[in-house]
């Protein structure tokens, strides 16, 4: 295999850098993961150099045959962890399986509701500045005082804007969505129901969250937050909708799939059907659970009170600490973090007033219940706006580092 230590030694840097830093430090974006070195081989494969437009057994190009094996095992793996008719694996991300689901049911000035952004919901559900937000009339709902989701607020708002799409799904909510309920308002006013169950993924395939598919008419996902696959979407619907969702994803949003994702999607959707991957989603959620009640018995205030999936979302609105500042603290003791906009945030977006914090990858990494209550006192410390916690803080964090190499130290020391 060559190493690009040799042929490129200045990127061969980088990439080491970047290894260390993931090794000497704990990975906290809800968001991110750390996907198996089975993966990664497989990202690094010659399926890279592939072109096969269209779906497998119809084909724009020849040499096709393995490809379209290694498709149909994606397809037929993802189908089967998640129960569904028809699942479409070639979207090069969440993002463009969201557009892809719009246009197919949407036309452009159509209204569709989904969650409000600065509440949790994702930019591609209706963001002024994403292309959901600019080429649809976008309605949004949001959580109420509590930081929970406002079902009557989600029905009221339905009834009023009749929307054709209603989005279920979040970046930043740590609570069970009731896909029961969104499926519910869905009918009362004739809207197709689309759950994005990106962040979730994982703990519905575990077992660890209410599944959206026997509800929604299209389930979109990414493939690499807690389902820990490479980067990547996939849409899951009904088999009346499946030519539609082909169709605009091929040829309507994308060319060529990237084949080597797609086969590193089928490697880590085979991991996702093992029975051990039920224990880790297990473990993501207790971990998170442990972390936000560490982080509630020494004070850290958390949006809802606490979590009941992967992420918590920390409110520092009576905090003197924004949360950039909050960000910058943590990572002085060497914990990566986002800053994030918390319901009623008096702090504009760049600055924020909260922290999310996500369980996936230390989950990963082999952490347990004990080490989050390590963890949660080491934030806790970083928060208390006293510098002289900080380096205490920090050997707390190493400790854990230390404790669980990542990769058990394999890609570090290998120079990856
Ligand atoms: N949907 C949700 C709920 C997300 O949280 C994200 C990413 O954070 C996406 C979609 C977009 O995924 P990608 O970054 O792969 O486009």
């Amino acid at each position: 295999r060559a190493n690009i230590s040799h042929s490129d030694p200045e990127l061969a840097d980088l990439f080491s850098k970047e290894s260390a830093r993931l090794n000497e430090g704990l990975e906290l974006i809800a968001s991110e993961n750390v996907a198996s070195p089975a993966v990664l081989s497989a990202l690094s494969s010659v399926l890279s150099n592939k072109y096969a437009e269209g779906y497998p057994g119809r084909r724009y190009y020849g040499g096709c045959e393995f490809n379209d094996k290694v498709e149909q095992i994606a397809i037929d793996r993802v189908k089967k962890i998640y129960g569904a008719e028809h699942a479409n694996v070639q979207p090069h991300s969440g993002a463009q399986a969201n557009q892809a689901v719009f246009l197919a049911f949407l036309k452009p000035g159509e209204t569709f509701l989904g969650m409000n952004l600065s509440h949790g919901g994702h930019l591609t559900h209706g963001s002024p500045v994403n292309i959901s937000g600019m080429y649809y009339k976008a309605e949004s709902y949001g959580v109420n005082a509590q930081g929970f989701i406002d079902y009557e607020e989600v029905a009221q708002k339905a009834r009023e804007c009749k929307p054709k799409i209603i989005i279920a799904g979040a970046s930043a909510y740590s609570r069970t969505i009731d896909f029961a309920k969104f499926r519910e308002i869905a009918d009362e006013v004739g809207a197709y129901l689309m759950v994005d169950m990106a962040h979730i993924a994982g703990l519905v395939a575990g077992g660890q969250h209410l599944s959206p598919v026997p509800f929604a008419d299209f389930v979109t996902t990414t493939t690499h937050k807690t389902l820990r696959g490479p980067r990547g979407g996939v849409i899951l619907c009904k088999e009346k909708y499946a030519k539609a969702i082909d169709k605009a994803v091929f040829p309507g949003l994308q060319g060529g799939p990237l084949m080597h994702v797609i086969g590193a999607k089928a490697v880590s959707f085979g991991e996702a059907l093992q029975p051990s991957f039920r224990n880790y989603a297990e473990q993501i959620v207790i971990n998170a659970r442990v972390l936000a009640e560490t982080l509630l018995a020494n004070s850290v205030s958390l949006v809802s009170g606490g979590t009941d999936n992967h992420l918590i979302l920390i409110d520092l609105k009576d905090s003197p600490l924004s949360g950039k500042d909050a960000e910058e603290r943590l990572a002085q003791i060497e914990l990566t973090v986002n800053k994030n906009s918390v319901p009623n945030d008096p702090r504009k977006p760049m600055v924020t007033s909260g922290i999310r914090i996500g369980t996936p990858a230390v989950t990963t990494r082999g952490l347990v219940a004990a080490d989050m209550k390590v963890l949660g006192e080491a934030i806790a410390m970083a928060l208390k706006n006293d510098d002289s916690l900080l380096q205490k803080a920090k050997e707390k964090v190493v400790s854990l580092c230390k404790k669980y190499p990542l990769y058990d130290g394999a890609l570090h020391n290998s120079g990856y």
